[in-house]
């Protein structure tokens, strides 16, 4: 249908955020076709004494975690925003600032330093999703929180110094630039169509099958259509759910499943810890209706090309706006064929 589209440059129009990106498919003549490097997969000590997010360990703000065994979240050390900053404003001319408040928190995954989402147990990421709940309902239903940001950075390229299994949630009294970006794209589908644009796109995909790498129950994770990163992925609730906190106790385990799944997929790619950042984006918490909205979580990884090659973001992307080279469809392909075990479990 598209295959001349497909194999020349073009570009592809991001149906949630509005952004075009250019895909210049033709400088990839061969597209990767196999590891080519080993990698350490030594399991870590399952306790470091000096990590501060282990359970019993001192933090340097002074504070003693608990010998936590579940999920584990407290208010971030170093936040980057504040519940108390007092409420200011400037408007002089054409300097323009207003003071912003929040609250940041760390999640910690499991009590075991040595374990990243693909390699705990299934039940073990559902109750990360519920401590997501908990936290997105609580940290929400505060008066000067109006968006609550769930997300995790894994790996040292992403800017993540600490092993040990954990993810942030930052909360805020204003909505963020992605966020209202995505409400305008999806309340305009929804005035035109009385319909959700995710679970129309949803539709789509899952009729054309050439970007979906896994499905379940009640979530499909797949390769947009509009893909940035090289392996970006998104995954979507079939049902149509404005925010985490409407999944029921199936859900939460075909949502963990998911996670679990793709994640192994990103691990086997380069046999190595995948490194990533993915966030969820759903409903601000302003008390505001929002049926147009259809949560979905986000995950974008730098790597290309191996566990050392990564994709930088710089020169044309920087002035102009994204480029890929493999097609989303060929980063699907790729993955979809590896194998489902995890690289460092024994056949
Ligand atoms: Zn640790």
């Amino acid at each position: 249908m598209s295959n001349e589209l497909n194999n020349n440059p073009h570009r592809r129009y991001n149906i949630l955020t509005g952004e075009w990106i250019l895909v210049s498919p033709h400088r990839t003549k061969r597209p990767w076709q196999g590891k080519t490097e080993k990698h350490n997969s030594e399991k870590g000590p399952d306790y470091d004494p000096s990590c501060y997010l282990c359970p019993g360990n001192t933090r340097t703000s002074g504070e003693t975690n608990p010998e936590y065994i579940e999920p584990f979240a407290f208010t971030n050390d170093f936040s980057a925003l504040l519940p108390d900053t007092p409420q200011k404003e400037l408007n002089n001319g054409l300097l323009k600032a207003e003071a912003e408040q929040g609250i940041c928190k760390v999640v910690c995954f499991s009590p075991d330093h040595s374990l990243t989402l693909p390699l705990m147990e299934t039940g073990d990421i559902k109750k990360v999703v519920k401590m997501w709940k908990k936290e997105y309902a609580e940290l929400g239903a505060k008066e000067n929180i109006n968006y609550v940001q769930i997300f995790e950075n894994k790996g040292a390229v992403m800017g993540c110094s600490n092993p040990h299994p954990h993810g942030q949630i930052w909360s805020q009294s204003s909505i963020p630039t992605e966020i209202q970006k995505k409400s305008k794209h999806f309340k305009e589908y929804w005035q035109e169509n009385k319909q959700s644009l995710l679970a129309d796109y949803l539709k789509q995909e899952l009729e054309l099958d050439e970007r979906i790498l896994v499905k379940n129950e009640h979530f499909v994770a797949l390769i947009p259509y509009w893909a940035v990163w090289p392996y970006e992925a998104m995954i979507i609730p079939k049902k149509h759910h404005q925010h985490i906190g409407q999944l029921n106790e199936e859900e939460e385990q075909s949502f963990a499943e998911i996670i679990k799944k793709l994640t192994i997929m990103y691990d086997n790619l380069f046999e190595t810890s995948f490194p990533y950042s993915s966030g969820i984006h759903q409903i601000p918490t302003d008390g505001k209706e929002y049926p147009e909205w259809h949560f979905h979580m986000s995950f974008y990884p730098p790597l290309l090309r191996s566990a050392t090659v990564k994709k930088f973001m710089v020169g044309y992307e920087m002035f102009a706006g994204p480029q890929r080279d493999i097609t989303a469809e060929m980063a699907a392909n790729t993955l979809k064929q590896l194998p489902e075990k995890h690289y460092t479990k024994e056949v």
